[in-house]
């Protein structure tokens, strides 16, 4: 039997660019009407589980009519160290592997007993498309036999991944990206790089949680060095088979997403005016790489970038 651990767990609010949302939902808790199955989906550094964490502690929190967690009552407390005895996270034992069904079983169990406060019960699943067949299935029954006060709140940053009976359950709300002046005035206040802050949420695709992992940590500098890899290769100074190594030491499908975004600068910046075809196939290659992945599937990382790389070196040859 896993030891269970107790993490402490900062008290969330909603983003600023979730306030209307936010607003809508305290008024149906207000008001009794929330559905019993939220699915809050999204692209990943938007902030998805933010809004979940933060609906989730308003939920257990006891005070009376607060907009948000209040931080000091009992329940919050309890949140707060991680040990809430009716809130359940519902999460893969390892990062980007599946939830399988021992887990979802164990949550039931734990579920059948009455809420231990006399409140609301949570339960949080993240991300939900990766729970594999039979632990969706065995969830569906929670699904469809909703339970006074308890609230499931799913997860999702790839929402048709989720089986299509999950998703009919719930109410499923998809956040947009947030507006960039919003997200640049958010970014420049919480990192405290006002300089870099609208260039950096430029390069993280307008999406400002994975802005600040750039700008607190070094992936704006791997980025650097991986797109001088793009142009080293490009411009005949390094072979794809040297390029291919480097990229062994950074993460794939971080890098495929740095180079879909090089791509895109490209095509609208310097190629603007002078498009490269052989360039939009190669985009369509670098997606199937991206899917293959994120499937989770074993892939040898060496010859994914090998083939891409001499790919790429093809696109502008082809020009010559
Ligand atoms: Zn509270």
């Amino acid at each position: 039997m896993a030891e269970v651990v107790h993490k402490t767990i900062p008290l969330a609010l909603p983003l600023p660019w979730q306030e209307d949302l936010w607003q809508g939902f305290i008024e149906r808790i207000d008001q009794g009407r929330l559905a019993h199955g939220l699915m809050l989906t999204g692209s990943a550094g938007i902030g998805i589980e933010r809004l979940g964490m933060a609906l989730a502690q308003r939920l257990l929190c006891t005070a009376e009519l607060s907009k948000y967690a209040c931080g000091s009552c009992k329940g919050c407390q309890l949140m707060v160290a991680g040990n809430h005895p009716d809130f359940s996270v519902l999460e893969p034992a390892e990062e980007g592997k599946a939830i399988l069904i021992p887990a979802v079983r164990a949550l039931m169990d734990k579920l059948s007993k009455t809420a231990q406060q006399g409140g609301w019960k949570v339960v949080l699943i993240s991300p939900a498309e990766n729970m594999n067949n039979n632990a969706a299935n065995a969830l569906l029954k929670s699904l469809e036999e909703p339970q006074a006060k308890t609230l499931w709140i799913l997860l999702s940053y790839r929402p048709s991944l989720v089986s299509a009976t999950i998703r009919s359950r719930c109410q499923v709300q998809n956040l947009p990206l947030p507006d960039t002046a919003t997200a640049t005035r958010w970014l420049a206040e919480v990192s405290g790089d006002q300089e870099r802050a609208q260039q950096t949420l430029e390069i993280a695709g307008g999406r400002p949680l994975l802005a600040l992992e750039y700008l607190q940590g070094d992936s704006l500098e791997s980025r650097h060095s991986f797109e001088t890899l793009i142009d080293r290769v490009r411009q005949g100074d390094m072979s794809p088979l040297d390029a291919a190594q480097q990229c062994q030491k950074l993460g794939s499908d971080q890098m495929l997403d740095w180079f879909m975004n090089y791509l895109h600068r490209l095509a609208t910046g310097e190629l603007q005016n002078n498009p490269n075809p052989a360039l939009f196939d190669f985009s369509d290659k670098l997606r199937k790489a991206r899917g293959w992945v994120l499937s989770g599937s074993n892939i040898n990382g060496q010859l994914l970038w090998e083939e891409l790389f001499m790919d790429w070196l093809q696109v502008f040859r082809q020009r010559r």
